[in-house]
């Protein structure tokens, strides 16, 4: 790369910080942007702006939003008795992809790692705590780890003072996964198994 045009130098360096895309990676698009038709890469650029600008965080639950309140808090159709925790954005969507939860969410952006240095001010839970009042039961869907474990316990405590259900999404994603990945089937299973903490 070093005899390559400054531009595309740029272009290849600003790739390589996205997750999952190294080097040759990086390379390989960059050549495709170039060559591609002009609409291509204004489109791509456009793109990027546009989410940088446009989306933020719902003010209730944390989800990605273009409003200040999202999609799914604001359809009236679901059921605002039940909060369903996850840790991040993809794994409410991939909660969402199984079609059987028909709840709210709340999105932590994290879970608690005290050796990260992330306690519970860290973590989205100041705005959990004023929709409790409104609530009967809390599915906590953090990923199958030490750390979704401990999360885990810490929102049953919260929670149980004030007379919540709190249940943890069953065994059957392996300890270790990330839900975001887990498939759809086994997803919706570990919803129906959950099992109350
Ligand atoms: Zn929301």
């Amino acid at each position: 790369m070093k005899n390559a045009p400054d531009p595309i130098r740029r272009l290849v360096h600003a790739l390589t910080r996205l997750p999952g895309i190294g080097e040759k990676s990086a390379q390989r698009l960059s050549f495709f942007i170039v060559n591609a038709d002009d609409y291509v890469a204004t489109d791509l650029a456009d793109a990027l702006v546009d989410v940088r600008h446009n989306v933020g965080l719902c003010q209730v639950c944390g989800n990605l939003t273009q409003t200040p309140t999202c999609l799914i808090c604001e359809d009236g159709r679901r059921d605002n008795r039940i909060i369903c925790i996850v840790e991040s954005v993809p794994t409410l969507y991939a909660v969402e992809s199984t079609g059987e939860f028909k709840g709210l969410y709340h999105v932590l952006h994290g879970v608690l790692s005290p050796l990260d240095g992330i306690g519970p001010d860290q973590l989205n839970l100041k705005t959990l705590m004023s929709r409790l009042a409104e609530v009967d039961e809390i599915i906590v869907a953090t990923n199958p780890s030490v750390e979704g474990e401990a999360t885990a316990i810490y929102i049953q405590r919260l929670c149980s003072p004030l007379g919540i259900k709190v249940s943890r999404i069953a065994s059957g994603v392996p300890m270790g996964s990330d839900l975001e990945y887990a498939d759809q089937v086994t997803l919706a299973r570990a919803f129906e198994g959950r099992r109350e903490i």
